[in-house]
C-alpha cells in the first residue's frame, strides 16, 4: 500500500495519523506494548488471472486473498498498520527509538519504499542530505545499495505473504467485510486491541479455498466508481453511508457524490 505515511526517529512533528505497516508478529508485539493497530483493507476486481510477466499484478496477487463482492471476483489486500497521531509512541524525549533492537522492518528500511514499484524520492523523505551519500550512496541506478536494507525489504514482503491466511481468517472472525477500491483509498478498521490480539495469535483453520471465500462490500466516495462497480455486479457502498464507529473510509480524492436529480 503506497499511501501510508511513515515516521522515523527524526520525526515527531506531525499532527495527523501516521501508519506503519507491520507483519503479524510485529503487530502482536505492537498490541502487547499497548499500541493501536488498524486493519486496512483494499480490494481489486480479479476477473481473469494476469500473465506471470505482469509484475505489478503478480505483486498484488501474492499479497492478497480471493473473495467476492456480489458476483464480482475480487482479491482483498489487508495491511496491519500501527497507527498514531504525531510522534511514534516509541520515540523517547531524547529522540531515540525505545524499541530500537526490535523496531519493525518498515523502520529498518526507511527511507526505502515498501512498494517495490515506487522509486525512492529524497524530496519526499525526512532524511538530511548527507544521509543519501554517506558513507555510500543509498540509491544507485534506482536500486537500494545497502544489503541490510534489501534484507529487511525482502523479509517484510515475505512476511506479508506468510500472513495472508491469518489475515483472511482474522477479517472473518472480526466481521470485517468492507474494502476500498484499490488505489482510491482504503477502509481502516479498528477492532478492539484485545480481539485483534487474540485472533492474530491463533493459527487459522485449514479451509477449502473456493467454498470459504468471503463476501465484501466495496466502498468508494466517487459516484463514477459506484456506478462502475454496480455494472460489474459488485456490492458497492458509498463512503458517506458508513456510520461513525470503528471503521472509516480514508479516500485519496475529495468526495465526488452523485449529482442530485433535478425535480
Ligand atoms: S518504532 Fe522506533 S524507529 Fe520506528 S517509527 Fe517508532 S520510534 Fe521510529
Amino acid at each position: 500500500m503506497s499511501d501510508l505515511n511513515f515516521s522515523c526517529t527524526q520525526c515527531g512533528k506531525c499532527c495527523h495519523d501516521l501508519r506503519l505497516p507491520l507483519t503479524r508478529p510485529e503487530a502482536v508485539a505492537w498490541l502487547q506494548r499497548g499500541g493501536t493497530v488498524e486493519v486496512l483493507c483494499e480490494a481489486v476486481p480479479w476477473v481473469t488471472e494476469p500473465a506471470t510477466s505482469d509484475a505489478p499484478a503478480m505483486h498484488k496477487r501474492q499479497r492478497s486473498f480471493p473473495a467476492w463482492s456480489g458476483e464480482l471476483p475480487i482479491r482483498v489486500i489487508v495491511v496491519l498498520a500501527a497507527t498514531f497521531k504525531g510522534a511514534c509512541p516509541n520515540l523517547g524525549s531524547d529522540m531515540r527509538c525505545g524499541i530500537y533492537d526490535n523496531r519493525p522492518h518498515v523502520c529498518r528500511i526507511y527511507p526505502a519504499e515498501v512498494n517495490p514499484f515506487l522509486s525512492v524520492t529524497p524530496s519526499h523523505k525526512q532524511c538530511p542530505p548527507e544521509a543519501w551519500t554517506s558513507p555510500t550512496p543509498f540509491v544507485r541506478a534506482n536500486q537500494i545499495v545497502a544489503a541490510q536494507t534489501q534484507l529487511h525489504m525482502s523479509l517484510l514482503r515475505h512476511g506479508e505473504q506468510l500472513d495472508i491466511a491469518v489475515k483472511a481468517w482474522a477479517c472473518k472472525e472480526l466481521d470485517i467485510q468492507s474494502a476500498s477500491l484499490s488505489n482510491e483509498g482504503f477502509m481502516a478498521h479498528c477492532p478492539s486491541p484485545e480481539a485483534l490480539l487474540s485472533v492474530l495469535q491463533q493459527t487459522p483453520p485449514v479451509v477449502d479455498d473456493r467454498s470459504s471465500r468471503s463476501h465484501w462490500s466495496m466502498v468508494t466516495n466517487q459516484a463514477a466508481t459506484f456506478d462502475a462497480l454496480c455494472l460489474a455486479g459488485a456490492t458497492p457502498m458509498y463512503a458517506r453511508a458508513i456510520a461513525d464507529g470503528p471503521s472509516r473510509y480514508l479516500g485519496f480524492r475529495p468526495d465526488a457524490p452523485p449529482q442530485e436529480q433535478s425535480a
